[in-house]
């Protein structure tokens, strides 16, 4: 448990927070007594919450490696990164191309404060933080950070995960195109998308705890989340549960009632 200091008492504090939550339910160490409460709660309401946040992690990983290792992505925007949980993004891709850039960006007060731990950047690569809201996309792209990491002549990886559940329709879908817009051809999608097509009662309870929480919370069904994706390139095999989009080892024996998430990668034509 950090003690709050000024600049995060009060209200930030004393009210539960989406990253604050993923970080307690993940087993981190980053997080208030408001979001233990509530934690406790969603997982009392479905015990696979922390399964599900997990492998939503690792596909995080696994869709990270992939634009790296398989696509020759070197440059990443992150929307909705997190509290800093190692591998972060800039770890995996640095580990497979050391001159990679990654900007990182989320409205947390929180991870703000412990951004530190994202910019330790490889001495080839490049990586920065920005504190801003998805609903202002005009503020991420035209950010110092992004103009000056990014290069628009060549392919970004725009990473849209664990976050989608908290934007709303309808500005949804233009919020994610006017992300995508800048992007050269080349570039890809990664996205994570929660869904209650598998455990819709024990996924309902959790979304209804996180609505009471002040976090209202949408979940799309199958049709909805591969709409993200038109006009677009899915890579194989496609938008599927997270588990199952290219499984490594640890997926062995997950069970598919405990995922409540989509996920998938796309090219940008
Ligand atoms: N991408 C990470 C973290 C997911 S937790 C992962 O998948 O492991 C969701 C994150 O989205 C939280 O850190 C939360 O602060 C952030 N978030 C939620 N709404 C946001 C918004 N409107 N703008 C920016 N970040 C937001």
């Amino acid at each position: 448990m950090n003690t709050p200091n000024e600049r995060q008492g009060g209200l930030a504090s004393s009210r539960a927070h989406s990253a604050r939550v993923y970080d307690y339910i993940l087993g981190g160490k980053d997080h208030y007594p408001a979001d233990v409460e509530a934690g406790d709660a969603m997982v009392r309401h479905w015990p696979a919450l922390p399964v599900h946040m997990l492998e939503n992690r690792r596909f995080m990983h696994r869709a990270a490696r992939y634009l790296a290792e398989e696509q020759g992505v070197r440059q990443f925007l992150d929307v909705g990164t997190g509290l800093p949980t190692s591998p972060n993004l800039h770890e995996i891709v640095q580990e497979v191309a050391p001159e990679s850039h990654v900007v990182y960006v989320d409205n947390d007060p929180i991870v703000l404060a412990h951004a530190r731990a994202l910019l330790e950047s490889s001495p080839e690569g490049a990586t920065a933080y920005v504190d801003a809201n998805m609903h202002d996309p005009e503020a991420i792209l035209e950010s110092t950070e992004f103009r000056e990491l990014i290069d628009l002549e060549r392919p970004v990886g725009l990473m849209v995960i664990g976050i989608m559940h908290f934007i709303l329709p309808p500005d949804d879908r233009r919020l994610v195109q006017r992300l995508l817009d800048p992007l050269p051809s080349g570039s890809y999608l990664a996205m994570t998308i929660g869904t209650g097509d598998f455990a819709p009662q024990e996924v309902g309870r959790v979304a209804e705890e996180y609505r009471q929480q002040g976090m209202p919370m949408a979940l799309r069904d199958l049709a909805t989340a591969t709409s993200f994706f038109d006009g677009l390139e899915l890579v194989d095999p496609g938008v599927t549960q997270v588990h199952t989009w290219r499984p490594g080892p640890e997926q062995d024996g997950v069970d598919g009632r405990d995922i409540a998430m989509y996920g998938a990668v796309a090219r940008k034509p």
